[in-house]
């Protein structure tokens, strides 16, 4: 789960990670009392969605950069009238673009130099890692491909925590050697770790972070993503969280407890279990498909749940067929035909939809799709219905 830019310095605020002033706004009629809170002079007016790269997109519209430097306050007010409510695309919104329904006002930073600085779990060493580079303000992808050498990787081992010579290591990497900006970064250091570590954060990244004329070390972005899995410990967490920035189909997927995440292929997938859900998506690109979602109804849903996914997946209209590929288990094939039945009574399936059952029950929940009277194509093993759906979907383009 993300958060925007100033719900994560709110947080950064609270372990001493230090941030520009900022007001966040959703209203014009917000503006002036907003910018009152902050001093004279230049005013910085960003965008606040759940994507990098504002600086740099521009607006549907035409108006471009979702991240201002103003003169004043009147060209702030101006500046942001034109950014609420417009539709801002950057490389990492996609081609539609979003929404931009609430700016955040801060009192701009003088600028010396921009750094990178974030920490997140390695996967591979089962460990937290803070990434370091003097590449800020840049996409911390490109700098590792092609200036890895700038890139510093600190690993912590997390049964000890964040040491004083982790935060060496970070300070030599970054080129450091005042005294007084030292002692900030350790600080910095040390607040942001404990912020990754209570809060579970699965990323918390800054860039850039920066150094001004006067020696100071602040956070001037900040990017924020929790662990889903660990979201139930952390209900304030939760209060943040803004579903008009998530797909409405995996939110709805997620009140029925489904887990399901959409993708922009055009063939749907209902599956048990997250390892056959994976194998599905693999085997229907092995055959020249292009999968349209992740989706896991889990080992015990209920047919509410199944009829769900059903629309859920139907209400996508980049779907172009339908593959269901259940393996009984403890899920019953009964089940999943009930699903499937009551979900068409709802919403008419106009795609071609194979049907793979196997396992419990597969008899009768067999029997129950061909007395629906319901058109599909039934397959026999897994391979069988990937290369039935991806020939039906071609030959009805
Ligand atoms: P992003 O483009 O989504 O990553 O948004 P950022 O918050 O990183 O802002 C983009 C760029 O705007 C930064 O890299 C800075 O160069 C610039 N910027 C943002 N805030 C300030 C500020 O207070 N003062 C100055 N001089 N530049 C800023
Ligand atoms: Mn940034």
């Amino acid at each position: 789960m993300n958060i925007h830019e100033f719900q994560a310095k709110e947080l950064f605020a609270g372990y001493g990670i230090p941030i520009a002033k900022g007001i966040a706004v959703k209203a014009e009629s917000e503006f002036d009392n907003a910018l009152a809170q902050l001093p004279d002079g230049k005013i910085v007016v960003k965008a606040q969605i759940h994507a990098g790269g504002r600086g740099k997109g521009t607006f549907t519209d035409g108006f471009k950069g979702g991240v201002h430097v103003c003169p004043d306050k009147s060209t702030a007010r101006e500046t942001a009238s034109k950014m609420l409510n417009n539709t801002l695309v950057t490389h990492q919104t996609g081609p539609e673009g979003k929404l931009v329904k609430t700016l955040y006002f801060n009192e701009p930073c003088a600028i010396e130099k921009e750094y990178y600085l974030a920490i997140t779990l390695d996967r591979a060493g089962s460990r937290p890692v803070i990434i370091a580079s003097t590449e800020g303000g840049m996409d911390i992808e490109t700098v590792a491909a092609e200036t890895p050498e700038k890139i510093t990787r600190v690993f912590i081992d997390p049964a000890q925590g964040l040491q004083p010579h982790h935060k060496r290591s970070v300070a030599f990497g970054l080129g450091f050697s005042d005294k007084a900006q030292l002692k900030q970064l350790d600080k910095l250091l040390t607040g942001l770790y404990k912020f990754y570590w209570e809060k579970d954060a699965s990323l918390v990244e800054i860039n850039p972070l920066i150094t001004a004329p006067d020696g100071a070390i602040i956070a001037l972005d900040a990017k924020v993503g929790f662990d889903e899995s660990a979201l139930f410990r952390h209900p304030d967490v939760v209060n943040l969280r803004d579903l008009d920035e998530e797909d409405p189909k995996e939110v709805e997927a997620s009140k029925h407890g489904l887990s399901y995440i959409a993708l922009d292929g055009n063939i749907a997938c209902l599956v048990n279990g997250a390892g056959l859900a994976m194998a599905t998506m693999d085997i229907i690109k092995h055959f020249g498909g292009n999968p349209a979602n992740f989706l896991d109804v889990g080992g015990g849903a209920s047919e509410e749940a199944v009829t769900e996914a059903f629309k859920i997946i139907l209400s996508d209209p980049n779907v172009e067929g339908i593959l269901v590929n259940i393996f009984g288990g403890i899920m019953s094939c009964k089940v999943i035909a009930k699903g499937i039945i009551a979900a068409a009574k709802n919403v008419e399936i106009k795609v071609p939809l194979v049907v793979r059952l196997e396992g419990n029950e597969v008899k009768e929940g067999k029997a129950l799709l061909d007395e629906s009277g319901l058109a599909l194509t039934s397959a026999d093993s897994l391979s069988d219905a990937a290369k039935k759906v991806v020939e039906l979907v071609k030959a009805s383009n």
